[in-house]
C-alpha cells in the first residue's frame, strides 16, 4: 500500500471554541492512481492534504507514505520528504512573483536529486514559449499551469493538488484536469485532488468523502471518465 492513513484526528482552538478539522479518519490508497477528497467547504479537506503533505501536524493517528511514517519524522526527515517526494498544487498558484515562469520550475528542479528537464515539463504544460513571462504577465489558468510544472519538475511520487480548480473558468479547470490526468499517466504519479465540485470525482480512481471532519464515505469507482468529458 503506498498510502495509509490510520485514525487521523485533528482539532483546533479558536479561543474557547473547538473546531474538529479532521476525526477518526482512516483509507488507504495505491501506488500510481488518481484520487479525488471530495467536500463540502470546511469538511477538512485542506487540513486532510497539509498533513499527508507534512506541512500541518496532527493531534493523533498515523499516516505512512511509501513504507514511512510521516508523523513520526522529526523536522530534518520530514523537510527530505517534502523535497524528494511530494509536489504540491494550490488554489491560488502561490507563483513567486519576482521570478520568471523558467525561474519557478528551476527552483524546485534541484529540491530533489531526480528532478526532470524544466523545458520538457514546460512543453508538457503548454507554457515553454511563455518561459520568460512574469506571473502577473499570466492568467488564472496559466499560473496554474506554471504551478504544475513547478510540482512536477522534482518527479515527486506524490502530487497535491488542493482545489486547484477552485479559482479558475470552467475552460481553464478542464485544462488542469486534462493536464494532472496527463502527467498521472506519463509519469505514473499518484495524485491527489481536493475538491467541492462532485463532477471532477468522476475521474478519480477512488473517492475519498468528507463531511464535518468526518469520512462518510470511501469507495471504488470502476470506470472513472476521461478529464475531457468532466463537466459542470
Ligand atoms: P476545507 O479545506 O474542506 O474547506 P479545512 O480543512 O480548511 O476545510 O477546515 C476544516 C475546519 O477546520 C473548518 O471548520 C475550519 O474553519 C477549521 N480550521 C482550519 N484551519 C484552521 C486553523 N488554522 N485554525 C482554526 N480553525 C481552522
Ligand atoms: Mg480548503
Amino acid at each position: 500500500m503506498f498510502i495509509e492513513v490510520n485514525k487521523l484526528t485533528k482539532t483546533y482552538y479558536v479561543g474557547n471554541v473547538k473546531v474538529t478539522a479532521l476525526k477518526d479518519v482512516s483509507f488507504t490508497l495505491e501506488k500510481g492512481g488518481f484520487y479525488v477528497v471530495l467536500g463540502p467547504s470546511g469538511s477538512g479537506k485542506t487540513t486532510l492534504m497539509n498533513i499527508l503533505g507534512g506541512i500541518d501536524s496532527a493531534d493523533s493517528g498515523k499516516v505512512i507514505i511509501d513504507g514511512e511514517d510521516i508523523t513520526s519524522l522529526d523536522a530534518k526527515l520530514l523537510t527530505n520528504y517534502r523535497r524528494e517526494k511530494l509536489g504540491f498544487v494550490f488554489q491560488f498558484y502561490n507563483l513567486i512573483n519576482s521570478l520568471t515562469v523558467y525561474e519557478n520550475v528551476l527552483s524546485t528542479k534541484y529540491l530533489s536529486k531526480n528532478g526532470l528537464d524544466p523545458k520538457e515539463v514546460l512543453e508538457t504544460v503548454g507554457m515553454w514559449e511563455h518561459r520568460d513571462k512574469f506571473p502577473f504577465e499570466l492568467s488564472g489558468g496559466e499560473q496554474q499551469r506554471v504551478a504544475i510544472a513547478r510540482a512536477v519538475v522534482k518527479n515527486p511520487s506524490l502530487i497535491l493538488c488542493d482545489e486547484p480548480t477552485g479559482a479558475l473558468d470552467f475552460e481553464n479547470a478542464k485544462r488542469v484536469l486534462e493536464l494532472l490526468e496527463d502527467i498521472n499517466r506519463r509519469y505514473g504519479t499518484t495524485i491527489i485532488l481536493s475538491t467541492h465540485n462532485t463532477a471532477i470525482s468522476r475521474m478519480s480512481n477512488k473517492i475519498i468523502r468528507l463531511r464535518s471532519g468526518e469520512l462518510i464515505e470511501f469507495k471504488d469507482n470502476p470506470s472513472p471518465i476521461p478529464a475531457k468529458e468532466v463537466s459542470w
